[in-house]
């Protein structure tokens, strides 16, 4: 018999009233933890008409369902749900409290910890029980992972990426309570989110692409850039990146694959001119086929891919390309 007390929380997103993965994956890694803690699961939702996604919040492991529903909460309002949250949580006090790494969830955590006056870890890619059951949030640092526990407060508060954890297999048939909640719209908000203008996005998403080329520092400048990202085309493949890119401005943070960017798991992942640290590296760990291009020999990249092409990628990537085309020309498939 599971206690009541002290349950796991998710904090689920939703998007045009559908949940985001990276809150189901939560769900499933909440359920392992709540199983060997002997107690529940929790999930806070807000939206306009989510009745149905709270359901499916049930249906992936939730025992108990926090639903704010209006229509002013159509769109993430990050003061009134911050609210919200710390006061329900005050009430309930949750052991654990997890938020997905995304936009949102990157800017409530922060909010809803300094509010609990607790601890927060972000970007974490495991999260696991210790002896004590205290809660063991991994990150990647110093060429290992660190494990970080807040033994003193609570709730345990972690981020995590999508793809991080898989998805839980949905139980249609699982029972739950879903309780709608008391919005107090009247709180004060300094912020208030008014539309969400979409960025068109002209190339293969990350987390999709079955190919994926990632470019790094090696690239050199905007030219070099320019030819990695020609690679990318030339393969039908998602353009992806290490920080230093995002840093001298080739590249948008949306793109950047690693502990703070997108976890993803194509079939194959080329990295260009990248040195394989491993705050990237956490990002492509389940990568089918890994190969990279470095001028380096002893580079780090090559202990960690299947296949390592030693060459300056200014020179190896256009000879690359011409090839490939004259591959696809050959096969009709250009
Ligand atoms: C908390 C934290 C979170 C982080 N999160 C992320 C993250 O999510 N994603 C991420 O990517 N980074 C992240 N970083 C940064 C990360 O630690 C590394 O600094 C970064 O990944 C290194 O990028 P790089 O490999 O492109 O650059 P470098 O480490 O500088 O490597 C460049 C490589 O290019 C090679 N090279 C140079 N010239 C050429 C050439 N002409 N042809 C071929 N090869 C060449 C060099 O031999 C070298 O190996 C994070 C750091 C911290 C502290």
């Amino acid at each position: 018999m599971k206690n009541k007390q002290a349950p796991v929380w998710v904090i689920a997103e939703q998007v045009d009233c559908r949940i985001l993965s990276v809150s189901f994956q939560l769900m499933g890694q909440a359920c392992k933890l709540a199983d060997a803690l002997e107690t529940t699961v929790e999930s806070v939702i807000f939206g306009d008409h989510i009745e149905e996604q709270a359901q499916q919040l049930i249906a992936a492991g939730a025992d108990k369902v926090y639903m704010g529903i209006s229509p002013q909460l159509e769109l993430y309002q990050p003061e009134i749900y911050t609210e919200i949250i710390v006061k329900l949580a005050q009430e309930r006090q949750p052991a654990i409290m997890l938020i997905g790494s995304t936009s949102m969830g990157r800017e409530l955590a922060p909010l809803i910890a300094a509010r609990l006056q607790t601890g927060l870890t972000a970007h974490c890619i495991d999260l696991v029980l210790d002896a004590d059951n205290v809660l063991e949030a991994k990150i990647p640092a110093y060429g290992g992972l660190l494990s970080i526990i807040c033994p003193q407060k609570r709730p345990q508060m972690a981020t995590v990426a999508q793809g991080v954890f898989p998805s839980p297999e949905l139980d249609e048939n699982r029972t739950g309570e879903i309780i709608a909640l008391d919005i107090l719209c009247d709180i004060l908000r300094r912020l208030q989110t008014l539309e969400v203008v979409r960025e068109a996005s002209d190339g293969i998403s990350l987390e999709s692409a079955p190919i994926v080329v990632a470019g790094g520092a090696g690239a050199g400048d905007p030219e070099g850039w320019d030819k990695i990202a020609d690679l990318a085309s030339a393969l039908n493949a998602a353009l992806g990146c290490t920080r230093p890119a995002v840093d001298e401005g080739w590249a948008d943070l949306e793109t950047m694959i690693g502990q703070s960017g997108k976890m993803i798991c194509p079939e194959l992942y080329i990295g260009v001119g990248l040195s394989g640290e491993q705050q990237h590296m956490v990002g492509i760990a389940d990568a089918r086929i890994m190969i990279a291009i470095n001028s380096d020999a002893k580079s780090p990249v090559f202990d960690q891919v299947d296949y390592g092409i030693v060459d300056d990628c200014r020179e190896f990537v256009p000879e690359l390309i011409k090839k490939i085309k004259e591959y696809q020309e050959k096969q009709g498939t250009c």
